[in-house]
């Protein structure tokens, strides 16, 4: 019964529910948490090609790109396909995708050989945070040694 649901979900919404779990529980929640492409958010405008971007990496939840404005030699972020306005927003349900995008962060690491030397990742919240787009992102920094506090 459960699958049902979830097949029939993922059929009427397309691919921001394409997730890794199922919603069985939580599809009324989901809904009202408005993960879906918000109209006038920069990241899902990027994601749905929109705007242009020079894209990392690319799969059905997330999606990764370099950052116009660089902090160091190698600067990307990576997105949830799905809308999540912040690190503040995430919860039980919308997680897993969070659990993906540290997976894909660290197999990009190895594949363009930061790995080794390490590097930062790092997620803005809010005002005080510094957050300047409110779509869920993880700033991926390499290439040079890192300061702290980072300011
Ligand atoms: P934050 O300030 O933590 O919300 O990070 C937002 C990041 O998005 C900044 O580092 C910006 O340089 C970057 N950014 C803004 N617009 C674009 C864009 N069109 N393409 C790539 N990166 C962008
Ligand atoms: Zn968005």
């Amino acid at each position: 019964m459960c699958c049902e649901i979830f097949h029939a979900v993922r059929r009427k919404k397309g691919r921001y529910w394409d997730v890794l779990t199922c919603f069985k529980h939580t599809l009324s929640v989901a809904e009202e948490r408005e993960e879906q492409p918000m109209s006038d958010c920069l990241f899902c405008k990027i994601i749905a090609g929109e705007i242009p971007s020079s894209k990392v990496y690319e799969d059905e939840l997330c999606y990764a790109f370099y950052d116009i404005n660089p902090q160091a030699p190698t600067h990307f972020l990576v997105v949830p396909k799905a809308h999540i306005q912040s690190v503040s927003a995430v919860t039980e349900e919308n997680a897993p995708v969070v659990g993906h995008i540290f997976a894909v962060i660290a197999k990009l690491a190895e594949e363009l050989g930061f790995a080794g030397p390490g590097y930062r990742v790092v997620s803005n919240i809010g005002e005080a945070g510094q957050q300047s787009v409110p779509h869920l992102h993880f700033h991926v920094l390499a290439g040079r040694d890192m300061t702290w506090p980072p300011g």
